[in-house]
């Protein structure tokens, strides 16, 4: 039987990236892939002139492993910085969006009305909650800064994030800073004012200081996973699915199916970042009540829509990252980023390109319960209007991922206890993937390099 020191499972962004990070500190990997091909959801594709991406189009540079990753990559000369006008953004109420751009927007904005942005501005004179079991979003945003703050900025704006539906959202797993805020300084705004202030003083002692820029590549984001995977000299099996997890003395066998024919390999140190729902049954005979709890994280079904357009056609000006939908609004998409205006060479000249995400937490039943094609149509017809748009698109393409987003939802924090057990006992076996510590890229590369410098 072959045998290997580390086995990766999975390799998306999550498995390639601590491959590299163990890379780097000389450690040899096997990956084990079920797809013939890496990267896992992310996909960019070129179609008609235009590069479209059809899971993460771009992500936020918030920790150093980024830049760390990049260096060892070599694909530095490929990263691209957004437009400065992406740092602009809408949210939609009342057929119109209204730029938010910064704190002090908040109080100009007819987005909201006056009474909320009062009640805003009273969130420290709020009581803090002294019961710390588990909440909702939908609860705490109500709590502390009224309903109508819910309905059309937060809800907008997870729906961004997590695809995801605030009454199902936990608070404590989903948005944990915010969380602590209350609890350590009675207030979100007072917490955010400690926050700032703290994280001012560590920059100037020297703290790695993240430039929050918002990052993707030439070729679209899949170009990080590929360049990864063509620089690791570690072992990649592609088409290799892993169908079973066994413990052997102090290591571990895992058998995987290539070409129809099982092979067994043993293993010391294990880090799995398949999809919860795949990794629940191969660890069913290590930890029963783990499995059940990877079995209730929920992923909903997300479609992404990507549209072309000459810019003869489009009657709004073109001057920020994109807009976010309220559930009130009942529209059949949930927002909509303006991609070649955030990147550069996204469309062909005088061409605009964009991005349209449908389904999620928050109508996914309703989606797949009607005629898929004419969601689609009437998703870019509401688009159109919003847009001022006249005639039909250049280039459309839908992609439906069936399981898209992993939720941090309400119940979450049980899934954790029984991870931060399953990890004390398995120590060599470290369970992770974008639905532990965050889903963006960022959070992936970030969550890879620390679960390499465990493994060395
Ligand atoms: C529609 C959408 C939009 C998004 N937008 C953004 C965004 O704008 N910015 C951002 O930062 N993030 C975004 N994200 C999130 C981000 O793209 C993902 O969280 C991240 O790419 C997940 O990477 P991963 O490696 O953890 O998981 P995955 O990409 O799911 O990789 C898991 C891998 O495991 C493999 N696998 C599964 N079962 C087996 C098996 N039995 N044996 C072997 N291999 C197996 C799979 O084939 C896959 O390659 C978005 C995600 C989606 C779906």
């Amino acid at each position: 039987m072959d045998s290997y020191e580390i086995v990766i499972l999975g390799a998306g962004i999550s498995g390639l990236s601590t491959a590299a990070f163990l890379e780097a500190q000389g450690k040899n990997v096997l990956i084990l892939e079920k797809r013939d091909k890496v990267g896992g959801v992310l996909s960019s594709k070129e179609i008609d002139g235009y590069t479209f991406d059809f899971a993460a189009n771009s992500t936020v540079e918030k920790y150093e492993s980024f830049q760390k990753l990049l260096n060892w990559t070599g694909i530095k000369d490929q990263l691209m910085q957004a437009n400065r006008k992406a740092s602009k953004k809408y949210l939609y109420r009342d057929n119109q969006i209204h730029a938010l751009d910064g704190p002090l927007s908040y109080i100009f904005t007819k987005l909201l009305s006056f009474k909320t942005k009062l009640r805003v501005l009273k969130e420290p004179f709020v009581k803090a909650r002294r019961d710390h079991t588990d909440e909702s979003m939908h609860d705490f945003v109500i709590r502390r800064f009224g309903k109508e703050f819910l309905d059309y900025t937060l809800n907008p704006l997870v729906a961004g994030v997590y695809a995801g539906d605030p009454k199902d959202l936990s608070m404590q797993a989903a948005y944990p800073e915010m969380a602590a805020m209350e609890t350590q300084h009675g207030s979100v705004i007072m917490g955010s004012y400690h926050t700032m202030k703290n994280k001012r003083n560590a920059y100037k002692q020297g703290a790695f200081k993240p430039s929050r820029n918002i990052m993707s590549f030439q070729r679209g984001m899949n170009q990080l996973p590929k360049a990864i995977a063509k620089k690791l000299s570690p072992q990649l099996f592609l088409k290799s699915e892993v169908i079973e997890i066994t413990p052997s003395e102090n290591r571990y066998h895992i058998t995987y199916l290539k070409d129809g024919e099982k092979h067994t390999i043993a293993t010391d140190k294990i880090i799995s970042t398949l999809p919860a729902y795949k990794l629940s049954s191969l660890v069913s005979d290590l930890d029963h009540k783990l499995s059940e709890e990877l079995d209730k994280i929920f992923y909903p079904p997300v479609g992404t829509l990507t549209l072309g357009y000459h810019k003869e056609q489009i009657g709004r000006q073109l001057d920020s990252f994109g807009f976010l939908v309220p559930e009130k609004a009942k529209l059949k998409f949930l927002g909509a980023l303006w991609s070649s205006t955030i990147f550069d060479h996204r469309a062909p000249k005088d061409h605009a390109s964009f991005t349209l995400y449908l389904g999620g937490s928050r109508n996914h039943e309703e989606m797949l319960q009607s005629d898929l094609n004419r969601w689609v149509s009437e998703a870019t017809r509401e688009f159109a209007e919003i847009m001022e748009i006249e005639g039909e698109p250049k280039t459309k393409c839908f992609k439906l991922y069936e399981k898209a987003i992993p939720q941090y939802n309400l119940g979450y924090m049980d899934f954790k206890a029984q991870l931060d057990n399953f990890h004390t006992h398995h120590p060599n076996f470290i369970i992770s993937g974008n639905f532990v510590g965050g889903n963006s890229v960022s959070d992936c590369i970030n969550n890879a390099e620390k679960n390499a410098n465990k493994m060395i």
